[in-house]
């Protein structure tokens, strides 16, 4: 349910609106816009007598907010969220490009990656401390040690760092470190995972599950939401279809779809998409054309020695290059980069 409160409403009014929905064991979530504030109202309906709220001084109207997802929904909020990662603007006119290793390998491969995605442009460097690997004789990680390398390339870059959390009890520790924390396709259902992420203060990438709707996305969306964390940057990477040619196949239909029914940003993993760093170019150019907010992209020094996800990764210099093309774009379609 959304309350909207008239021009005039004064604070004492939203408060009392705000106060009145609690005692009806209402969540209320307000949003203080340009001209009108709004409340969202997430509760059972049926205890809300529409009557009582709408004669109280200062309320305008109520409407009901149709989508499953109440928080995460444009109806509840019209202006786009622009999730702010220290100076990194997530979601304005300037896209935002991540980059970085699949894995974190050792201190030197990271440095090198992190320095040489800085000088292209990258303003988030990311990098996997746990990895989440099909086989479990594959490398799974440096862990806690990893954390301390990418919070050193940090310390030494001025880049931001987002990394993948896979477990509840890790929260803490991966929150400690990362700037933004990674929800991994395979975990976008996982809703304790996601309600843990939701109170760790931190931002959270959540990447789209491989076989999610674009509804079930947004409802993961809603359990970090729901439990108080409203820093999302949602990202596109892929979804299985009965393609072979490619790892998974990009949905870029998600992107305007998301943009119309959401206020969350949203960006394209072409990597784990392409599965293939011949086809990384054209993914991300074609993201950016269809309006996503940025890209994360997987680079490495020497893709053919990576120990996860070599096929797909960029060398430095191919990223550079690309990074000089998407300028293009991004001016083709009113942004900046
Ligand atoms: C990754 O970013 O390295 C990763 C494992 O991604 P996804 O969860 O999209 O497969
Ligand atoms: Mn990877």
């Amino acid at each position: 349910m959304i309350i909207i409160m008239n021009q005039s409403a004064t604070k004492e009014q939203i408060d009392n609106v705000e106060k009145k929905l609690s005692q009806l064991g209402f969540k209320t979530h307000p949003i203080f816009g340009e001209i009108k504030t709004v409340i969202g109202a997430i509760g059972d309906k049926r205890l809300l007598n529409t009557q009582t709220i709408l004669s109280m001084p200062g309320v305008e109207n109520l409407v009901p907010i149709m989508k499953p997802y109440k928080l995460a929904s444009r109806e509840l909020k019209q202006v786009s969220t622009i999730v702010e990662v220290g100076d990194v603007k997530i979601g304005g006119d300037e896209l935002v490009v991540m980059a970085g290793p699949c894995a974190i390998e050792n201190e030197k491969m990271l440095m090198d990656t992190a320095v040489k995605v800085r000088e292209a442009g990258a303003k988030i460097l990311r990098g996997g401390a746990f990895k989440p690997r099909t086989s479990p004789y594959a490398f799974q990680g440096l862990e806690t040690e990893g954390l301390k390398l990418l919070a050193a390339a940090r310390d030494a870059t001025g880049l931001k760092i987002v990394t993948e959390v896979m477990d509840t009890r890790d929260v803490e520790l991966v929150a400690s470190y990362a700037d933004i924390i990674q929800i991994g396709a395979r975990n976008m259902q996982n809703f304790r995972l996601l309600q843990e992420v939701g109170t760790s203060g931190k931002a959270v990438l959540l990447k789209r599950g491989i076989a999610a709707t674009i509804e079930e996305w947004l409802m993961a969306a809603e359990y970090i939401m729901a439990a108080g964390n409203p820093n999302i940057v949602l990202c596109e990477r892929g979804i299985r279809t009965y393609e072979t040619a490619t790892r998974n196949t990009i949905d870029m239909s998600a992107i305007p779809v998301v943009k119309e029914v959401s206020h969350l940003p949203i960006i394209v993993d072409p990597s784990h998409a392409a599965g293939n760093w011949k086809y990384v170019g054209a993914l991300s150019k074609g993201a950016i054309a269809t309006g996503a907010d940025g890209l994360i992209i997987e680079v490495h020094p020497d893709p053919s020695v990576a120990l996860s996800d070599g096929p797909q990764s960029l060398r430095p210099s191919k990223f550079a290059q690309l990074m000089s093309d998407l300028k293009l774009i991004a001016s083709a379609v009113g942004r900046t980069l």
